[in-house]
């Protein structure tokens, strides 16, 4: 028989006791390879370690008891049923097994022999356990220790075909004869340091464990191998894009020039993140910074500043917004400010009409415009810039990260600032944006109020609608959400176009009610802002295409209606509409939750006010997949560790591989080769496991 060498990455079929058809149920659980086996761990435990004689039994206990054989029996019940019993006892005491239509078990057990039993203890009559786990304690067997009873026993999440017995049996057998096949490749200072226990040591005691303690410290060293590795791909990645970038000269513009610039006073938390954007710019790489701060926390002024800053410098700059919308309103707010310093900001979106197009493309390339605020047009192949020197992305979170790199690729090495107004909890940003850096805006400018939020239900409607007539009897302005542009025969949910009749026509008559969706010509969508922006409209009757970057001041009250219908993110966006001028607002929710997670929601958004704290119930309640939308592709999946529960690992793992990178950018050191060997398995791994994961 030809004799393979089986390596981490074979495939588990090579394993005695597997071949080709288990191997496929193994590959029902994501386990391919052997890499894959061993990094199966256990869903929890079972203490089965106290093993008692039969008269310590505790009725109504899980428990492991020892004794011996003495009677076995096979009958048949009156309903056919096949049932093997056996009584077990310690000289004192003796106990009942029991098990219905498992007769080849007559086989098994012989009077005299020494077994242990494992399960409920139940009293019916007499002291019996039915269907217990069983070993049978023989002097010869091959196992040296026992893999079910006496010890602390791993549990695993299992498929049809295979059990937690065979399963434990595979993976015990696979770490006897090929753990020494795993090399220690974590440097000796690094596990030292960080208090970590080597890697044969992680995998034998995770499985295999002798004590609570060895579980907790080989936990720690396998979610830190693989957060490290995470880690390691994201400063590699990082490091990669410190090309030679562009040195902006910052003293161009001065920050108190800048202040001027605008009627209010820059709060603290605006001026700590303008030092860090100067801090980057000015440097020779390019700028990767990541601004988060909660909507309304004034992130558009620090666009300007590096706006400025890059023409100053006589470079070009392109600032790109999720929505129309939202790219018209920065296009208005920008260009005002820096039109009349001789600073050429123009407006491109996919719809604008093609002359105008092409003359705004015409002179991007030629380099006649400095600023250029747009949407994904941004991006089009045929857009080219003459000497583009810095990228802002507002709402990052709305676009992918190809679609981000696309803008940056169009500059030669060009800053790039992205900003969300979606605080992603401190865990996530350490994980996913680990390649850039991060300034936090945590203040909000002085003097806002807050938006006090409500969640009101259908009988209270017509005082909700009240209530809006009397804001806008005091000047102010209302949004009004719906979640369906038309209404449809198969769903019984509101719709804008059917709302805005009944409201304009019936309940807010005499008011001045205006309606937009996605649906709507470009140019309607922009009349109709421009008019609500102008107070010459009451009420906004919209989709959630106002959901991002909408800035109206005067607008005190949001109303959303199939309110459990949105995520707490989207809730809190739309939300943040309001609340950002100087008067008291309003948010009211009506919904009828029909799930516990909706209920969760419509809670969680009525009592937390901060963002931050949002996103972490948010994170919470989905989990992090979900939270950000799509799986950010090109990074290592995370199956052992959890990356809110272990953040201190995280950042434990964050620090050591940006050192290592910081010394050994490439990792040719002789001490980091089975590093690189390890990354190489790993995404190996993954790729492997993504094209062949069948759906399920
Ligand atoms: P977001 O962070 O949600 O993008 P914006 O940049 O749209 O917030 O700013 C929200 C509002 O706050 C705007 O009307 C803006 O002019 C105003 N603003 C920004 N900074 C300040 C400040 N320091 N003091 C007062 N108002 C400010
Ligand atoms: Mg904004």
């Amino acid at each position: 028989m030809q004799v393979e060498k089986i390596i981490l990455n074979s495939s588990v079929r090579y394993l005695k006791g597997v071949g080709p058809k288990k191997a496929e149920y193994f590959e029902k659980l994501g386990i391919y390879t052997l890499y894959d086996l061993f990094h199966y761990l256990p869903r929890k435990y079972e203490d089965r370690r106290k093993i008692i004689s039969v008269k310590d039994a505790q009725i109504g206990e899980n428990q492991a008891v020892w004794g011996t054989v003495l009677k076995t029996g096979l009958f048949t019940a009156r309903t056919g049923r096949r049932i093997f019993e056996m009584s077990v006892g310690d000289g004192n005491k003796r106990i009942y097994a029991v098990w219905y239509n498992q007769p080849f078990l007559d086989k098994i057990f012989l009077p005299g022999q020494k077994v242990v039993l494992f399960g409920k203890i139940e009293l019916q009559r007499r002291l019996q356990i039915t269907h217990p786990i069983f070993e049978i304690i023989t002097e010869d067997s091959d196992q040296k220790e026992s893999l079910e009873i006496g010890r602390i026993v791993p549990q695993y999440s299992i498929t049809e075909n295979i059990t937690q017995k065979y399963l434990r049996k595979i993976i015990y057998q696979g770490l006897k004869h090929h753990l020494t096949d795993i090399e220690e490749w974590l440097p000796s200072q690094i596990m030292a340091k960080r208090k970590l226990v080597d890697t044969k040591f992680a995998f034998d005691n995770i499985h295999f464990p002798h004590s609570p303690d060895n579980i907790k410290r080989s936990y720690k060293r396998l979610v830190f191998e693989e957060f490290f590795m995470l880690q390691l791909v994201l400063a590699l990645k990082r490091e990669k894009k410190k090309q030679k970038g562009i040195q902006h000269k910052i003293d161009e513009i001065s920050l108190k020039e800048f202040e001027a610039l605008f009627d209010f006073e820059l709060t603290n938390a605006q001026r700590k993140c303008i030092e860090d954007i100067q801090r980057d710019m000015s440097k020779e790489e390019p700028m990767h910074r990541l601004i988060q701060g909660d909507v309304g926390s004034g992130k558009t002024v620090l666009a300007m500043y590096a706006l400025l800053v890059a023409v100053k410098n006589g470079y070009q700059a392109a600032l790109m917004a999720p929505t129309e919308i939202l790219a018209r309103q920065h296009f208005i707010n920008i260009s005002e400010i820096f039109m009349p310093m001789g600073i050429n900001v123009q407006f491109l979106v996919k719809e604008a009409d093609k002359k105008a197009a092409a003359r705004i493309k015409k002179d991007i390339k030629g380099g006649e415009i400095n600023i250029v605020i747009g949407t994904h047009a941004l991006i089009q192949e045929e857009v080219e810039y003459k000497k583009l020197g810095l990228v802002v992305v507002d709402e990052q979170h709305k676009f992918g990260v190809l679609q981000r790199d696309a803008l940056r690729k169009k500059g030669l090495s060009p800053d790039m600032l992205v900003m969300t107004a979606t605080p992603i909890p401190r865990s996530l940003v350490l994980t996913f944006f680990g390649d850039m850096d991060v300034s936090l805006l945590k203040e909000k400018p002085s003097g806002r109020q807050s938006a006090a939020t409500y969640w009101v239900r259908e009988d209270q409607r017509a005082s909700v609608y009240a209530f809006i007539r009397e804001e806008v009897s005091r000047g102010r302005q209302v949004f009004i959400v719906y979640p369906r542009v038309k209404e449809t025969e198969t769903s019984n949910l509101k719709s804008v176009e059917e709302m805005y009749q009944e409201l304009s026509t019936k309940v807010f008559s005499g008011l001045r009610v205006d309606m937009l969706h996605g649906k709507m010509k470009t140019k309607e969508k922009e009349r109709i802002m421009d008019e609500f922006r102008g107070k010459k409209c009451d009420i906004l009757i919209a989709t959630t295409v106002v959901e991002v970057g909408v800035d109206i001041p005067n607008a005190t009250v949001m109303m959303i209606e199939h309110a459990e219908r949105y995520g707490l993110a989207q809730l809190h966006q739309l939300r943040g509409r309001i609340g950002r001028g100087e008067y008291a607002s309003y948010c009211i929710l009506m919904g009828e939750p029909s799930t516990e997670e909706a209920y969760e929601r419509l809670s969680a958004i009525t009592d937390i006010e901060d963002g931050f704290e949002i996103a972490e119930k948010d994170l919470d309640i989905r989990g992090p997949g979900e939270f950000l939308g799509t799986k950010q592709s090109g990074l290592p999946e995370i199956r052992i560790g959890n990356i809110s529960k272990d953040f201190d690992i995280m950042e434990q793992a964050r620090e050591e591989a940006k050192n290592m990178v910081k010394v050994d950018p490439l990792l040719q050191d002789k001490n980091h080769s089975g590093i690189k060997r390890n990354l190489i398995l790993r995404f190996k791994g993954k790729i492997k496991s993504n094209v062949r994961k069948k759906k399920v």
